[in-house]
């Protein structure tokens, strides 16, 4: 069945048309995102199409208001665990293309992928995005399910992994079956460039198949994986397109699927030790926030990922504007947690603190670190998760969920006076619990924590 998910002529002739916006349209744009509805392709393109210092904070502004009534102050963390670089395709960005003979090609056995699990553990995770490259014969299906069956069953006295997100190739329904039957959260894949024609020359290998590419999530869908995460490649073609197109997808997804994203990551191009490709469309920081803050206007529900591919300065300012969920202490190689950094990378990452020196940070911003696993373990997946994201009702349970997770986190790996900081920062979120029931439960549970009990959500 042809999709028609993304229309390249309308999107174009939206551009054209929304060239030059008037502030006072622009405005009257603002004040409707503000309802946390979301927002007309047209819409979107004023966004796009905005300029001005005064109006960029307006927008910066609304988003940061929008961030904060879906998802209040909490940001939520995780960590990439590399799997297998072998690939058989020729991605011109990536490092673990096809073609990149020198590359010494690693795949984790499952002893490996428990003692990777176990550094995680014991650094803080709780959550974990799978990377895989796309290779049937090295990567099958059955190797994907037996790694995350692995994972889920290391335990270590600093607790266990609770939810494993997956970044696999696009693939077909019977394997995203299996994938469900593993207990996955988010089935996260990228476009890398909704652009027809860039797609197609960057792209070598069965991942050369646009279509097969931007109809992957409706697969994973259609067999019961409802939460899902989209994202493009930042630098591959022109932003202005890619944020209207991918806020078309997860337009389609919503209309015609009944649910929209879960996620939405921005990757920006980062250089990468085999790859001799230059970015032709380099995002500039400015266009990159000013992309964040419409896709948090447009689509105002979904988590948002930024990664380590970017610096600490840049990862601060997003968190203020619409930013959820980060990525932090990765490394892109499989097995290089606990070794070296060498050229066996995916890409160069340009924020390689430690997780303690992250936490540290975003409580001086006032931010509440999350490490909550809760929905997806309590049925809060797809359309039940929608239901209580846009109405904004589900930091009612972000809140808690991220106290009793930071609490956890303090008491287990807390380091040189980060407890006592993190505390006051918890003690003024509980303020902000208003439903009294609620606060209290919140409060008993933070004391049992104390006690040594761990796991407890709502
Ligand atoms: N192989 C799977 C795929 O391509 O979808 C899964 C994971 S791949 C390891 C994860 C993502 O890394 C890709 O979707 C791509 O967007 C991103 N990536 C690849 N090369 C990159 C680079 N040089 N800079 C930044 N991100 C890159
Ligand atoms: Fe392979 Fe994914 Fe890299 Fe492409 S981006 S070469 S599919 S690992």
């Amino acid at each position: 069945m042809e999709h028609k998910i993304i229309d390249e002529k309308k999107i174009w002739e939206i551009l054209e048309k929304t060239k030059r916006p008037s502030k006072s349209a622009l405005r009257h744009i603002l004040k409707k995102a503000s309802e946390r509805k979301g927002l007309e392709l047209e819409e979107v393109g004023f966004l796009v199409n905005l300029s001005g210092l005064r109006i960029k904070r307006e927008l910066f502004e609304t988003a940061r208001q929008i961030k904060f009534q879906i998802y209040g102050e909490r940001l939520v963390f995780f960590a990439p665990l590399y799997v297998s670089d072998f690939c058989i395709n020729n991605c011109g960005y990536c490092n673990f293309h096809i073609s990149n003979t020198g590359l010494l090609r690693k795949r984790l056995t499952l002893k490996e992928t428990a003692q990777q699990t176990e550094f995680l553990i014991n650094m803080g995770h709780k959550r974990l995005l799978l990377e895989f490259g796309e290779d049937p014969r090295n990567n099958p299906i059955e190797y994907v399910t037996d790694v995350i069956g692995k994972i889920y069953s290391v335990k270590t006295e600093k607790g266990n992994i609770r939810r494993i997100n997956v970044n696999i190739a696009s693939t077909t329904k019977e394997n995203y079956r299996k994938l469900k039957k593993a207990n996955i959260g988010t089935y996260q894949l990228f476009q890398e460039t909704y652009h027809r024609k860039t797609y197609e020359k960057l792209h070598g290998g069965p991942k050369g198949d646009y279509e097969r590419q931007i109809t992957s999530h409706i697969r994973a869908l259609e067999v019961g994986l409802d939460d899902f995460g989209l994202g493009v490649l930042f630098g591959l073609f022109d932003w202005r397109f890619e944020v209207m197109a991918l806020v078309s997808h997860a337009q389609y997804m919503d209309r015609v699927l009944g649910v929209g994203p879960h996620t939405i990551s921005v990757p920006r191009f980062c250089e990468a030790p085999s790859v001799s490709y230059k970015p032709e469309y380099k995002v500039s920081d400015r266009d990159f926030f000013k992309l964040i803050a419409i896709l948090r206007l447009a689509v105002p529900y979904t988590g948002m990922i930024i990664t380590t591919r970017e610096n600490p300065a840049i990862r601060k300012l997003a968190f203020k504007i619409g930013i959820s969920q980060a990525s932090a202490a990765s490394v892109t190689s499989p097995g290089g947690y606990g070794k070296h950094n060498s050229n066996e990378a995916q890409f160069e990452l340009h924020d390689q603190r430690p997780l303690y020196k992250i936490i540290e940070n975003v409580v001086d911003e006032k931010l509440l670190p999350s490490f909550c696993t809760a929905c997806y373990r309590s049925g809060r997946t797809g359309k039940a998760f929608m239901n209580l994201s846009k109405p904004g009702e589900i930091h009612n349970f972000c809140r808690p969920n991220g106290i009793l997770t930071f609490a956890e986190y303090l008491e287990d790996f807390a380091v040189d006076g980060i407890y006592e900081k993190g505390s006051k920062l918890i003690e003024f979120y509980l303020k902000k619990i208003e439903d009294k029931k609620l606060l209290e439960e919140t409060k008993t549970r933070l004391s049992r924590i104390k006690e040594g009990y761990r796991d407890l959500y709502f």
